[in-house]
């Protein structure tokens, strides 16, 4: 069942709100022993790449599309560093209008823009950052009478609050208890442009105050060094990191996830792309899962934390992964290359000589 079908009562969600549905959400949350064992903590991660277009984004793209239609827009624009193009230029083809969505020129991993282009939206490269994008989409949306799809749209982030439950179900269902609904102590993000931490402490808040958990999690938030003004307190006018999808100076929703650091007792860190791009190998080698570099931003804190001395022992921390792997494979592959890791070992086609690789890895 898709966000807007499951989670009816909890989203403005009306008899005229169109049906839109790509099936988003309900994503799983995955156990991480091995990495956990590293850490001294129980480690989940919530699998956001497994939604339909591959992000989190789709959570929230869900409701701000159906409640564009049910205002009567006609086409949709965002600036995007990806995911959210993807997103949003799915749930276009899916309803069936436009979609401009305006890039980053030359800064957006190449399955994004590949979805993007395949879901057939027009795609236009800005020669600027992503910051600059955004001001121009939101000008034009002005101008244009287009239904404005940006994480400054307040539906995005009441879509995305979907995950802060799913969370305490999972955990709730793994409690020695076996009952109820259950806060990580710790709740790890990547911060891009703010939206999702918000989000995230407005669903846990809500859980909380309908009597359905007992206590919030410490919100956690991480940024890349490159790009970091939560972290510094300052705008960052020339955001830098390989990490694309959290490539942003001036996050919009700064003020929001200032608060859900501050009331949850949480903190915001930065880690530097050589310990996020250690962290991406990390968490596929000894995870199982294949997330982006954003993503795996919060894994990257973790293990920084835990060399500090600053990580507590024995808690439960839930990360989010926020996009799938496999949109930027290049990063990925040339991350195992520098790091000296694995490449394909090509052979012949015979027996033996597929022996002797086989027997000189045992
Ligand atoms: C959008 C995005 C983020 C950042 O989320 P914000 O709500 O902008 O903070 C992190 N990771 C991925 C993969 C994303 O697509």
């Amino acid at each position: 069942m898709g966000v807007l079908r499951r989670y009816k009562e909890l989203l403005p969600v009306t008899p005229s709100t169109p049906d839109v549905n790509l099936e988003e959400g309900s994503t799983p949350l995955i156990p991480l022993p091995r990495v956990g064992a590293r850490l001294g903590i129980q480690l989940y991660g919530k699998f956001e790449g497994c939604n339909p277009s591959g992000s989190f984004k789709d959570r929230g793209m869900v409701l701000a599309v159906a409640k564009a239609l049910e205002e009567g827009k006609r086409a949709l624009i965002c600036a995007s560093t990806g995911n959210t193009s993807a997103s949003a230029a799915a749930y276009a083809a899916s309803a069936g209008v436009p979609c401009f969505v305006l890039l980053p020129a030359g800064k957006v991993a190449m399955g994004k823009l590949a979805q993007a282009l395949m879901y057939g939206a027009t795609v236009i490269a800005v020669r600027g950052n992503f910051d600059r994008a955004l001001e121009l989409a939101r000008a034009a949306a002005e101008r244009a009478g287009l239904a404005m799809v940006n994480s400054v749209n307040p539906y995005r982030l009441i879509g995305q609050r979907t995950g802060a439950g799913e969370v305490c179900e999972a955990l709730g269902e793994r409690a020695p208890a076996g009952k109820g609904l259950r806060a990580p102590d710790w709740h790890a993000i990547p911060v891009g442009n703010a939206g999702n931490i918000s989000a995230y402490w407005a669903g846990y808040q809500e859980y909380l105050k309908l009597g359905k958990i007992d206590k919030a999690p410490r919100m956690m938030g991480f940024q890349a060094a490159g790009a970091a003004p939560l972290v510094t307190g300052q705008p960052c006018p020339d955001p830098e990191t390989v990490a694309t999808a959290i490539r942003i100076g001036n996050p919009v929703s700064a003020h929001l996830a200032r608060a859900a650091v501050q009331e949850s007792g949480g903190e915001f860190n930065s880690v530097t792309d050589g310990e996020i791009l250690s962290a991406q190998r990390l968490l596929a080698s000894e995870g199982g899962v294949f997330a982006e570099p954003a993503s795996c931003a919060p894994l990257a804190g973790l293990v920084k934390l835990k060399g500090l001395g600053k990580l507590p022992e024995g808690i439960t921390v839930t990360m989010v992964l926020t996009g799938n792997g496999l949109k930027d494979p290049d990063t990925a592959l040339s991350s195992l290359e520098q790091s000296g890791g694995a490449r394909p070992i090509e052979i012949g086609d015979t027996e033996e000589e597929l022996m002797r690789v086989l027997e000189g890895r045992r």
